[in-house]
């Protein structure tokens, strides 16, 4: 064990991670050393004998943990990008623990009697320190020994449930797969599809992780289609349980902190800050929202020539695409090759906006061989970062897509970025990977992120890149995705990928005016997951749901948005956002899509207003908001960008929703 590599910084270009050389063997020790080292210089720092400095005492804590930081690092991606076994009992085991070492280190009264000492003249210091005090109070920092004891035991368990809910998550992807013996019922999806999911004669169709499965808009048979939907909406039947007990936790927690509701103390450090201005915005829109979906289960239904039912959603709305728009989604797939949307649509964007460029680096590896690591520059040429793709699904990788640091950039450690995206991309058993629409569109979001943690130019890594508030972190990235649809980038990389003609422009023309339908599905499916997010957050202490289904049904009814046609795009028991992934997640925060919507269309709207794709507006946008990370305020630097305070309309109107 005298090899582990966490137990010294990379020595690999921008300490990319050394995944070549990591087993599974090395990180319990790495963790177990990295919180035990951490643990002492955080004592060193609270019983430090002269007066508490922002040098001896903030900064003194932003350099502390680099193993546990590394280790925790790694592993988490490697936890949601390729969890095997192995790592499943290696996060049964220390997620605990690591919840248990985080509140060490907050409720360490010598150490938060120090940060209150602290004082500061410098803005991104001050800034700074108002977070840790901030972190500290919300850990629970200022309450009484057996307050404090009993958080530590919700924390503990709210952390056992979230990995359990995730690995019952996990299992279920494959366990309640579709399994089909006569292909004949497949009929619908393309030749290289099937050939994907076929093994020894049957055929296996995996559940990825939202409601509506992909193939329901293919699938010509009516009976598969009801089989997919039901196996989706019910899958990992014990994670309702397991919900039910987190949102009670959750709760209890809450009022131990002063709070009424776990909604109430989620959004008390986000921009949205109290949950009266959440549910205005969110009660603006369900009513247009689930008028518009009504209107088009009509149009479906006339289509179908009998009432529909939610697992012919996506099969007729296909069908009205084509007859209406006389437009085909899978017409655009040969058109849409992974490598030409990255290098040629999502690089190519970011090349004209920023002056940024890439270079291969096959040299380096990621932790599987379908990871690919580039280079980027900035303008003048000087490294800014590594960008680290991890495109394809398979069996140990979560769902969704994601982005996620490696390294974060900050100058207190001369330390560049090494950002990396996740997709759930089908590999297909041979030639190239052709995407879906909503796949590029994807592929753009997520490298939105990225640019935020490329282009973070800051001090501290606490603030660095992406670490800003919950409910503001999904603009940048949504903003990104207006230049896939941009048209000199879709004319760069929207090219057949056997004669390399250009995507013909009235099948784009069709695709726009297509675009507008369906727009009530997909914002009612979003407003009603949110809704019920918020719902199990709502609860108070002692309110005890017993029937989680149940609780589900009455709270969309209560929101207005119960429509037997179209489910949340998660249900309770597959809502990985709000009860896996640790304490937090996204709990009482799925709102947080819409919410940053708002800034997103209003963004859109401004480079649209001056000139679209063009460096000037590039520029402005990363000084303005990109760079600054989390290193002030959200809602100043969305000002700084726009010049003043956001307007809902842009987004009403984009979502079909004014009246
Ligand atoms: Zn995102």
């Amino acid at each position: 064990m005298t090899e582990n590599p966490f137990f010294a910084p990379s020595t690999l270009p921008y300490k990319l991670p050394p995944f070549a050389e990591i087993r599974e063997e090395h990180y319990l020790p790495a963790f177990e050393r990295g919180m035990a080292d951490q643990l002492r210089e955080v004592e060193e720092i609270a019983s430090e004998p002269g007066p508490a400095t922002f040098a001896n005492t903030v900064e003194a804590l932003e350099r502390s943990g680099q193993i546990l930081k590394l280790t925790a690092t790694v592993f988490m991606s490697i936890a949601s990008s390729d969890a095997t076994d192995g790592i499943r009992e290696i996060e049964t085991e220390i997620f605990p623990r690591l919840t248990q070492h985080g509140d060490s280190i907050h409720l360490n009264r010598a150490l938060y009697a120090r940060i209150k000492q602290v004082t500061t003249e410098n803005p991104e210091e001050a800034w700074l320190l108002e977070k840790y005090r901030v972190d500290f109070v919300r850990a629970g920092a200022d309450l009484s020994e057996a307050d404090q004891g009993r958080l530590r035991e919700l924390n503990e368990e709210l952390t056992r449930l979230a990995t359990t809910f995730s690995q019952n998550l996990l299992t279920a992807s494959t366990a309640s797969a579709l399994v089909v013996e006569d292909v004949k019922q497949l009929d619908g999806l393309s030749e290289s599809a099937i050939k994907a999911i076929e093994k020894d004669g049957t055929y296996v169709l995996p559940l990825l992780n939202f409601t509506n499965q992909p193939a329901l808009a293919e699938l010509t048979d009516r009976e598969t289609r009801r089989k997919l939907y039901e196996l989706s909406v019910g899958r990992a039947p014990e994670n309702f349980g397991l919900a039910a007990r987190m949102a009670a936790l959750r709760a209890d927690r809450a009022a131990l902190l002063g709070y009424p509701n776990h909604a109430a103390y989620s959004v008390a450090d986000q921009t949205a800050k109290t949950t009266d201005a959440v549910e205005e915005m969110l009660g603006k829109l369900v009513g247009p929202a689930v008028a518009n979906a009504r209107r088009e289960a009509e149009a479906l239904g006339e289509q179908a020539g009998f009432p529909i039912e939610p697992w012919d959603w996506s099969f007729y709305a296909e069908k009205v695409r084509k007859a209406r728009y006389d437009f085909d989604g899978a017409e655009l797939r040969p058109y849409f090759e992974l490598d030409r949307v990255l290098r040629d649509g999502v690089f190519h964007a970011a090349g004209e906006l920023y002056g940024i460029t890439f270079a291969d680096r096959d040299d380096l590896a990621g932790y599987h061989p379908d990871v690919r690591v580039f280079e980027v520059f900035d303008a003048d040429g000087s490294q800014l970062g590594l960008f680290v793709f991890d495109p394809y699904a398979r069996p140990t990788k979560r769902g969704g897509a994601w982005m996620n640091n490696l390294v974060d950039q900050s100058h207190l450690f001369g330390e560049l970025p090494v950002v990396m995206n996740n997709l759930n991309i089908t590999k297909p058993a041979e030639g190239p990977t052709l995407l879906t629409f909503d796949e590029v569109n994807t592929a753009f979001h997520e490298f939105g992120h990225a640019l935020h943690g490329l282009f973070s130019d800051v001090r501290f890594p606490r603030v660095s890149g992406t670490a800003v508030p919950r409910d503001f972190v999904e603009y940048p990235s949504q903003v990104n995705e207006m230049w896939a649809t941009w048209p000199s980038v879709l004319a760069n990389f929207a090219k057949h990928h056997e004669t390399g003609e250009p995507v013909p422009a009235e099948l784009l023309e069709k695709m726009r005016a297509a675009e507008r339908f369906n727009q009530g599905f997909g914002t009612v499916e979003y407003l009603a997951a949110a809704l019920l997010d918020w719902a199990w957050h709502k609860l108070v202490p002692g309110e005890v749901v017993e029937d989680a289904e149940a609780f589900e049904d009455a709270a969309l009814e209560r929101a207005g948005i119960a429509f037997r046609l179209v489910r949340p795009r998660y249900r309770t028991n597959y809502f990985a956002h709000v009860f896996s992934g640790g304490v937090g997640g996204y709990s009482a925060g799925y709102y947080s899509y819409i919410w940053s919507e708002v800034l997103d269309a209003e963004s859109v709207d401004w480079f649209k207003e001056n000139g679209g794709l063009k460096r000037e507006n590039g520029d402005h946008f990363r000084s303005a908001l990109l760079s600054v990370g989390g290193s002030m305020d959200a809602m100043s630097a969305f000002r700084d960008f726009r010049g003043r305070d956001p307007r809902i309309e842009p987004l009403l109107e984009r979502r079909g929703l004014l009246t």
